[in-house]
């Protein structure tokens, strides 16, 4: 993050969602704040039901009911975009904010050629005509590595593999050159050998065009290879959030810990494959005080009864009582 630039592409403040049920209004996030500058890409990683994902579909107006907004703010590039109606809010999903989901079927339409998909979302979003929407589908084609474009804009999807489809979907994404990425799990369905391309290819793209990406993964992995800065999620909170090197190198909370200790390396070390003991506890039963506590060794009576606020220490900030006395002196 910049901080000396004053208005990041992405502003998330206090964000608060709420799902109504019969007993009562379940909290899916609650009280998330971050920011991703211009070119930064931010890493979202956490265990599934974490909300993660739901931190995404806030941001592009996408929750379905019965879950809502309840409180907080989102802003791209200075503009309160959480309550629009849902109109604009439709203009600004394709056009200021691209999307790269799990899985490709997702955003293309197997019923049309891929070039018929670039070509209508470049002429949806770009005062463009049909030629040069379609010199321009061919040339976006071949920037995210798909060879003879040209040939390739009028094969339909089954036509291709399923990294090859993840390259349109990000072509897609990127073609009316929006101010912010979410990629949700883009490579999670993926081959091992095709995720290194198409994370490499992400960063790039982010870096060439000056593009903000919020990458969300249960994968620490992607994260280290990827992201400027990472935020790592439990319970719809973030427990640490800060420089990738630094988070993971040196977590602090003992969550983030348990997460980077879950990494593989390549020499096999068997050390660092460390399990997590316990499960995410779900929406209707968060426990009270911070919410990691059942599942952390380092646990004592305030965390029983007191949740931690995100506080600063050093270059990151971190949601934990074993940090709290440490804030003033970091
Ligand atoms: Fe563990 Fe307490 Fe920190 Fe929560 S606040 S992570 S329970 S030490």
């Amino acid at each position: 993050m910049s901080e000396a630039d004053p208005a990041p592409v992405l502003a998330v403040r206090d964000l608060r969602v709420d799902f109504v049920t019969r007993r009562g209004a379940l909290h899916a996030l609650d009280g998330v704040s971050f920011e991703i500058a211009r070119g930064e890409v931010l890493g979202v990683v956490g265990e599934s039901g974490a909300g993660k994902s739901v931190t995404g579909l806030a941001i592009i107006g996408l929750i379905d009911a019965p879950g809502r907004v309840t409180a907080g703010s989102i802003a791209l590039s200075g503009q309160r975009i959480d309550n629009l109606a849902p109109e604009a809010m439709r203009r600004i999903r394709g056009k200021r904010i691209g999307m790269i989901f799990q899985d490709p079927l997702t955003s293309l339409n197997p019923l049309y050629r891929v070039g018929d998909q670039l070509i209508e979302t470049i002429r949806t979003h770009l005062d463009l005509s049909e030629r040069a929407a379609r010199k321009r589908a061919i040339d976006l084609l071949a920037e995210v590595g798909i060879s003879a474009p040209e040939k390739r804009i009028d094969a339909y999807p089954h036509e291709f593999s399923g990294g090859m489809r993840q390259r349109v979907v990000i072509a897609l994404a990127i073609c009316a050159e929006p101010e912010l990425i979410i990629a949700d799990e883009p490579t999670t369905a993926l081959d091992v050998s095709v995720q290194a391309q198409i994370i490499s290819l992400i960063k790039r793209l982010g870096r060439d065009h000056g593009t903000a990406v919020m990458l969300v993964t249960h994968d620490m992995g992607v994260i280290a290879e990827t992201s400027d800065r990472v935020a790592v999620m439990y319970s719809g909170r973030i427990a640490e959030i800060g420089p990738v090197r630094d988070v993971v190198q040196r977590p602090l909370h003992p969550y983030a810990k348990g997460l980077m200790g879950a990494i593989p390396t390549l020499a096999g070390d068997a050390k660092r494959l460390v399990q997590i003991p316990g499960a995410m506890p779900r929406l209707s039963a968060i426990p009270n005080g911070c919410a990691f506590h059942p599942r952390c060794e380092f646990a004592f009576d305030r965390c029983r009864s007191q949740r931690p606020e995100p506080r600063p220490h050093g270059t990151r900030l971190v949601a934990c009582h074993l940090y709290d006395a440490a804030e003033s002196a970091a």
